[in-house]
């Protein structure tokens, strides 16, 4: 299959409304999207990325107001989330109601919902007949794609259509938030942080306060993640790092490495930053033949949160 690659966010519309699977730009990652009302194209986004099938889709809609499309109940901690959060980097569970199909959300009752703020995501799904089922664009198990290359390099002659656009400018996935049980739970962090999260809403819980025996509300997450083929080995700023002889090592950080014989080596200026070079970073290394590719823990606020998060998935992906 040829993959045609578009500025126009009519042309790609018009694809996914034919039928296809099409790659888009937003802020957090590039997506993967398939119209829910086309079942047969979201089949082919798990084989496109060899994705395994119980792992659901977030749908992405292009304007606040259309989370009715999708959603059965929305609770008042979900409205005010919605209020003050979208369009932007969060996700909210809800219950589903019978626009989605199965395939999409992997057979739960509810539905991850996003309305991205990226102006060309905005452009594109407006174009869009019905709402866009979207994971990362890239490979099942490799980092997401924050750039249309990286979505080449992972998917070109497996989807119909890519527009391309600015590379994202936050880098990390959306923060999720489950609001289809009585108080919410934080699935997976992101750039709208946990102190931005409790400012709204007030009470929220983790994965970690919940149950042990209680069904796990993301499924996804259980799947190795994020995880380029070198070992990662994480640090605490200024720690000493000594490289191996004979293997090729590399750093990124907020702070200046304490190593010599580094063969890359990204010092970021903000957490922002490093959020948002993080997996670009990662494919980077991957295609320098990198071994070892040494990560800084940033501190644990804001965006922090979830770079460590992702840094944590990745060191344990191996
Ligand atoms: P990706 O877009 O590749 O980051 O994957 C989307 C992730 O969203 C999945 O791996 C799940 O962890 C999460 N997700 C999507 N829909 C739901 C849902 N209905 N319930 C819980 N988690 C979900
Ligand atoms: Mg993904």
């Amino acid at each position: 299959m040829q993959t045609i690659v578009t500025d126009s966010p009519l042309e790609a519309a018009e694809y996914l409304n034919a039928g296809g699977i099409v790659a888009f730009p937003t802020e957090t990652v590039y997506g993967l999207g398939a119209g829910i009302c086309h079942p047969e194209a979201v089949e082919r986004i798990f084989l496109a990325k060899g994705r395994p099938q119980d792992n659901p889709l977030i749908v992405h809609i292009a304007r606040p107001e259309d989370i009715v499309r999708v959603a059965g109940q929305i609770s008042s901690d979900a409205e005010k989330l919605a209020r003050r959060f979208f369009p932007g980097p969060l996700t909210i569970v809800l219950k589903k109601n019978s626009a989605v199909p199965d395939s999409v959300t992997a057979g739960l009752d509810t539905v991850g919902v996003r309305c991205p703020s990226n102006p060309d995501a905005q452009a594109f799904l407006q174009h869009c007949r019905c709402p866009v089922a979207a994971p990362s664009a890239n490979l099942s198990g490799k980092p997401s794609s924050t750039s249309w290359k990286a979505v080449l390099q992972d998917l070109d002659g497996k989807i119909d259509c890519l527009f391309r656009g600015e590379p994202s400018t936050i880098g990390l996935e959306s923060t999720i938030v489950d609001c289809s049980g009585a108080t919410p739970v934080l699935l997976r962090s992101g750039a709208v942080s946990m102190e931005e999260l409790r400012s709204v809403v007030g009470a929220i819980e983790t994965r970690d306060s919940l149950q042990a025996d209680e069904t796990p509300r993301s499924p996804g997450l259980k799947y190795p993640h994020y995880a380029p083929e070198a070992r990662i080995v994480l640090c605490r700023p200024h720690e000493p790092i000594t490289t191996a002889t004979g293997e090729r090592s590399a750093y990124i950080g907020l702070s200046t490495p304490s190593a010599r014989g580094l063969s890359l080596s990204r010092v970021c200026r903000t957490p922002d930053e490093y959020g948002r070079m993080l997996f670009d970073f990662f494919r980077l290394c991957d295609s320098s033949d990198i071994d070892v590719i040494y990560c800084e823990l940033p501190p644990e606020k804001g965006i922090g949160q979830a770079i460590r998060d992702r840094l944590g998935r990745a060191a344990s992906g191996h």
